[in-house]
């Protein structure tokens, strides 16, 4: 099993994740034309993808699902709520998913797991093949103990921290906004981001992806500052950003 970032961040997040014969996307914040951009940057193309899953409704994770499943007639895996409020065409192979209730695309069991996010009904994934465990974990408000029970013992992570409590607090949001990001139905910290990894026994981690960094909140060095202590036994931390690719990250 391996994994890869095709951009991660408030503009835009698209994660792959291949394992087998499958190679899905989860997410897809970028118009289908950059998307396909950056899938060739990691030497894919559309026609390979297995199929879209869907975190939650919000434009940086779903803005080019539609046009891109209708180009290479790819199914899209999403909740109910979220395929309710994102308006799902007809013309799309959807497939609703419940949180909870394990599927399996081209051989590899994906988990939807329910997650405090301000959406109408956000899931993050977990992926298990072949004895290997993946987890998939952004936009998440505070780390709840499902979501702690959910994750434990992954063998690679890509894990949001998205701001820095302080510079949130100085930065140039609206005060709604601030509320917004920082409470409990916005996204993580670097401080809970690192709680969160010592919680879940860095011990069993290969790779490590930090994602979803803000670019007006965060900086890359306050985020290593917190997380590095923390994880100091993951044998591979990368940092993925709004712009670049992080290619393939590979499990074994
Ligand atoms: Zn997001
Ligand atoms: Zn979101």
């Amino acid at each position: 099993m391996a994994f890869a970032s095709l951009g991660s961040g408030s503009k835009g997040n698209a994660t792959l994740v291949r394992a087998g014969d499958a190679c899905l996307l989860v997410d897809c914040g970028f118009s289908a034309r950059e998307l396909e951009r950056r899938l060739a940057l990691v030497q894919l193309d559309g026609p390979q993808l297995s199929g879209i899953l869907v975190t939650h409704e919000h434009g940086d994770h779903i803005k080019g699902v539609w046009p891109l499943a209708r180009r290479h007639k790819l199914p899209v895996y999403m909740t109910g709520g979220t395929a309710k409020v994102a308006s799902a065409p007809a013309d799309i192979d959807l497939h609703l998913i419940t949180p909870q209730q394990n599927f399996q695309v081209g051989g590899v069991d994906v988990l939807p797991v329910a997650v405090p996010h301000d959406a109408r009904e956000p899931v993050q994934f977990v992926f298990n093949y072949a004895g290997l465990k993946l987890g998939v974990l952004t936009d998440l408000g505070h780390i709840s103990p499902h979501v702690l029970a959910c994750y434990q013992q992954c063998d690679g992570l890509l894990v949001e921290a998205n701001h820095d409590s302080v510079m949130l607090a100085d930065g140039p949001y609206p005060y709604t906004l601030k509320q917004r990001v920082g409470g409990d139905w916005g996204h993580l910290n670097n401080t809970q981001t690192a709680t969160l990894l010592s919680a879940l026994e860095p011990r069993s981690l290969q790779r490590l992806l930090v994602g979803h960094i803000s670019q007006q909140n965060n900086a890359l060095s306050r985020v290593q500052e917190a997380i590095e202590p923390v994880a100091a036994l993951v044998h591979q931390i990368k940092y993925a950003s709004q712009d670049d690719c992080v290619d393939w990250l590979a499990l074994e």
